[in-house]
């Protein structure tokens, strides 16, 4: 697939659409939705949520040549930021030059919880619990009996006692294989029909019964191996860097915040594209960046002198899916699903954390080289021309006059449309 993709940043949104058809990924359907630039319409919109005025665009762009377990994907992003596309294509090819990157998915479950209170005897409560394991198992699978004729179902219980400002909770975690959707309904009609056998096993009161996103039980590891010499001249020193970089996102939560906010540039880019929920997924991954009752940098950076290599790893939560919720409904998701050549839910979660590794290597590399400004700026000045009021054919001619200038911002890219259109 590699060279028909090369310089494909300098085409035209219809050359770039040539690209695709000739890569042959994408159906006819697809296609055409493409080339019409088919959107959401009302009526669909108008009943997925409340309240609705119309529809809402965001640009719709992909990272090619991005290699995963030996396999190459047209990567759909979908992004308002200048420069995240940029600059995961640039980490992308590194990796891929360098084998790519190797993932595993640790397990894929869901996790949600019955809390109770009101219990005068919590220890005799967590062993009546256990006792009944089996039975309740049993009483979640037949609450969606739909998803164990499909082969997941409910699969483990277990209880914890929580004390907080002097009330104890009793609360009961159920874990549910939940196969190809990500499970938040499956979860909690389950959860919501063990309030009754709790109530009676416990003799306290539900105060809720609802999924949890703190997705421990989804865990995907992302690993790449990169040569110094293809990080460029003075290779070493940088990767030397990088892997200062990384253990200062560990110790200043200042630097982690924005170390983990550059991952999720790529990976929310993505999750958007593929119609999963990504507040979902911000909330699965920025709680586990606090797992060790510290907040902190998700990715790893160290260099292998033996090796002469940078070796880059991420474990994060990733419970996307590949049905359910609106991903069978917008257009345009179905047609990322379709450059991704329509990956089930565990092939989804790993491309999403290769890409979080990728988007923190182009981050990292920028910062402890040139600095992020110099990249980020250059395309920051087509965004002031546009707001400026540059139109498609002069676009350019002002991004290039707006990059000479000293100050470059809003009035200064004002004066040069000006100066353009006088
Ligand atoms: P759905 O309620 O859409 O359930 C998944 C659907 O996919 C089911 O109808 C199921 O069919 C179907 N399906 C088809 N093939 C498969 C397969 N191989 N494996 C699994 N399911 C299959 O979605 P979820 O339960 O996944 O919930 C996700 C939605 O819930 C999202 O929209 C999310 O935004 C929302 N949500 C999130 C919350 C949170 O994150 N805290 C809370 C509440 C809602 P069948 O029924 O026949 O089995």
């Amino acid at each position: 697939m590699g060279k028909i993709w090369s310089g494909f940043y300098k085409k035209n949104i219809n050359e770039r659409l040539e690209v695709i058809e000739q890569a042959d990924i994408l159906s006819e359907e697809y296609l055409s939705v493409l080339k019409n630039n088919e959107v959401l319409d009302f009526d669909m919109a108008n009943n997925m949520v409340e309240n609705v005025i119309g529809t809402f665009s965001l640009p719709f762009s992909v990272v090619p040549n991005f290699v995963v377990d030996d396999k190459e994907y047209v990567v759909p992003f979908v992004t308002e930021e200048p420069s995240v596309v940029a600059a995961c294509s640039n980490a992308g090819k590194i990796v891929a030059k360098s084998g790519g990157f190797k993932t595993e998915v640790l397990d894929r479950k869901m996790v949600g919880h019955v809390a109770l209170y009101n219990i005068a005897d919590t220890d005799e409560a967590v062993e009546r619990i256990l006792q009944s394991k089996d039975l309740l198992l049993k009483t979640a699978d037949e609450a969606y009996p739909s998803i164990v004729a499909r082969g997941g179902g409910a699969r483990d219980i277990e209880v914890k006692v929580l004390s907080e400002d002097g009330t104890d909770f009793v609360v009961v975690y159920l874990i549910v294989d939940t196969l190809e959707a990500m499970g938040a309904n499956m979860l909690n009609t389950m959860l919501e029909a063990l309030k009754v056998s709790l109530e009676s096993l416990t003799e306290g009161v539900v105060l809720m019964a609802i999924l949890s996103n703190y997705a421990t039980r989804s865990l995907v590891t992302a690993k790449c191996a990169i040569p110094f010499e293809n990080l460029g001249e003075n290779g070493e020193y940088l990767a030397q860097r990088i892997e200062l970089a990384s253990k200062f996102a560990k110790a200043d939560v200042y630097r982690a915040a924005t170390h983990n906010k550059g991952i999720f540039n790529g990976i929310d880019s993505v999750v958007i594209a593929s119609g999963n929920d990504w507040r979902a997924i911000e909330a699965a991954c920025q709680s586990y960046a606090a797992k060790d009752g510290k907040y902190q940098g998700l990715s790893t950076w160290r260099c292998d002198e033996e090796a002469k290599m940078l070796i880059g790893e991420i474990t994060s939560p990733m419970p996307v899916a590949s049905v359910g919720g609106s991903i069978g409904i917008n257009p345009t998701v179905k047609v990322s699903r379709g450059l991704l050549n329509n990956p089930d839910a565990k092939t989804l979660a790993s491309i999403l954390v290769s890409v979080g590794l990728a988007q923190n290597l182009a981050a990292l590399k920028a910062l402890v080289g040139d600095g992020i400004q110099k990249g980020h700026m250059k395309l920051h000045a087509k965004s002031l021309a546009i707001l400026a009021g540059a139109t498609n054919d002069n676009i350019e001619l002002i991004v290039e006059e707006l990059r000479k200038e000293k100050h470059m911002n809003l009035a200064s890219a004002k004066k040069i449309v000006e100066r353009c259109n006088k």
